[in-house]
């Protein structure tokens, strides 16, 4: 129940008999910090020693926003404040430095000197909003079962075979655009490399031949990436296919990864290994490295 050395955990015990403890019932505690931030700063904890919100039971999250509340209402009552914050961190990072959750009320006024800045700049937006909102939305539907309220992401059992073939389609179709990509890559490749390499031979030109081995192997980490795309929604069209439960018309790669991997751009040995990356951009380097190599040997006499 307690942690040894936790001063929370301590003052939920009353073991601190000069702890200013404003409100106490069975599963939660309040009082106030040894150096209020503005008067009335008052913390909310759980009277079990839990380090963190995530290690909070939803019963015990329900005993604490109970207390919070009430605790809310009364500072503001008793010292009239013009706003006020509710603040729970978590972690070094979220600046927790009491390691048993607590949730902190405080009052505010025009003069105070609490600072709680949020930053101009959004931090994603677009596409990349998109997927991180159903990155979330797709764990908490796994989480809550079909029984809870959800009005966004729906359930898998509640996805209509028509609506689950829509979703096939889309996929099907991202996946035809990395291979068209991938076709591409190799047609703007081609007259490239061959000027390049045509250039340095003829001209004995090392330099040339280095920029061209240069370009296949850009072109080849592009190349690669459009193919690791283009597994991971395989991967993902057939984790729909079969059912999983995906949320209804995500099109985020990593729900079909077994380990919820990060989706990230820079393509694995397994891609450059794979025949349609290897056999392509492989002898174009070679042949790349031989001129550069023959042009060095050949200017130098
Ligand atoms: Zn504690
Ligand atoms: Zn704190």
């Amino acid at each position: 129940m307690t942690s040894p050395g936790c001063p929370f955990c301590q003052i939920a015990a009353a073991r601190v008999p000069d702890a200013r403890v404003v409100y106490e019932d069975q599963h939660t505690i309040a009082f106030f910090p040894d150096r209020p931030a503005t008067r009335g700063h008052t913390l909310v904890v759980p009277k079990r020693h839990a380090p963190s919100v995530w290690d909070l039971t939803p019963e015990e999250g329900g005993q604490l926003a109970r207390t919070v509340l009430l605790v809310a209402d009364a500072v503001r009552e008793a010292v009239h404040p013009d706003g006020m914050n509710i603040v729970q961190s978590n972690g070094a990072v979220a600046t927790q430095t009491v390691e048993h959750v607590h949730v902190h009320v405080v009052p505010r006024t025009r003069r105070d000197r609490v600072t709680l800045r949020w930053p101009r700049r959004a931090a994603e937006s677009g596409v990349a909003l998109d997927e991180t909102r159903r990155a979330v939305a797709a764990r908490v539907g796994l989480q809550s079962g079909s029984a809870a309220p959800q009005t966004h992401s729906r359930g898998p059992d509640t996805i209509s075979p028509e609506d689950r073939r829509q979703h096939l389609e889309f996929i099907q179709s991202t996946i035809t655009r990395m291979s068209t990509a991938s076709a591409n890559v190799k047609t703007w490749l081609l007259p490239i490399v061959t000027a390049a390499y045509g250039y340095a031979a003829i001209q004995r030109s090392w330099g040339v031949a280095a920029l061209g081995a240069a370009a296949v192997m850009i072109f080849a980490v592009l190349d690669a990436n459009y193919l690791k795309q283009e597994q991971a929604f395989r991967r993902l069209y057939d984790c729909v296919a079969a059912g999983d439960p995906i949320p209804q018309f995500a099109m985020n790669p990593t729900l079909a990864a077994p380990t919820g991997a990060r989706r990230d751009y820079w393509p694995g040995w397994d891609q450059f290994r794979s025949w349609s990356i290897a056999l392509v951009h492989g002898p174009m380097l070679s042949i790349g490295l031989a001129l550069v190599v023959w042009g060095l040997v050949t200017s130098s006499r």
